[in-house]
Formats: C-alpha cells, sequence, structure tokens
C-alpha cells in the first residue's frame, strides 16, 4: 500500500515536473519580452522629456523654465534663443558666446 501510495505520487510527480519544465521557460520568455517592452517604453519616455531637478515633474527637454516650481533649469541663447544647459558659456547651435552666463541667476 506504501509502495504504491509512492508509485502514486512519483506517476503525478513526473509529468507535474514536465509540465513545469515546459511551461516556465515560455513564461520567462513572455516576462523578457514585456520587460524589453517596458524599458524600451521608459528609455523612449526619458529621450523625449526630463524631470525638474527641483519638484521632480516631467518637463520638456526644449523648457528653459519648469512650470510647477518656476525654477530655471536652461538658459536662452543670446543669439538664436535655443535653450542651453546653464553652465554653457558657449550656444552649441550657433556657437555664440554667452555674456555673463550667472548674471541673472541670482536676480530670479
Ligand atoms: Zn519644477
Ligand atoms: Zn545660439
Amino acid at each position: 500500500m506504501i509502495i504504491l501510495s509512492v508509485l502514486f505520487v512519483i506517476v503525478l510527480f513526473i509529468p507535474g515536473i514536465f509540465i513545469y519544465l515546459f511551461i516556465r521557460p515560455r513564461k520567462t520568455f513572455e516576462q523578457k519580452y514585456q520587460d524589453a517592452i517596458e524599458e524600451e517604453a521608459l528609455l523612449r519616455e526619458i529621450g523625449v522629456s526630463e524631470k525638474c531637478p527641483s519638484c521632480g515633474h516631467t518637463i520638456q527637454n526644449d523648457w528653459i523654465v519648469c512650470p510647477y516650481c518656476h525654477t530655471k533649469i536652461k538658459k536662452k541663447c543670446v543669439q538664436c534663443g535655443k535653450p542651453i544647459e546653464l553652465p554653457w558659456n558657449l550656444c552649441p547651435y550657433c556657437g555664440e558666446q554667452q555674456q555673463k552666463p550667472f548674471m541673472d541667476e541670482k536676480t530670479s
């Protein structure tokens, strides 16, 4: 009787392993696929927008001021008006030297 029940468990157990092995790789593959999609979407999201260093709100790449907390993120080029990083003294778009880059920073 004990042997029979052990055999019964083994008989049930072995197909269970097979089913487990069969299902598991497909599941992880699907999971990987899902993760890849999510990661891609996340990367794309980072690509088109960034976060305000002060309040953490999502802001556009070309915004020069955060509309939520009014923090200055970028400055406009004195020559072409394109948004450039605050520490930059030179405009990467037109090559214009920026005058007194930190002058208007303390007033606002
Ligand atoms: Zn902000
Ligand atoms: Zn410029």
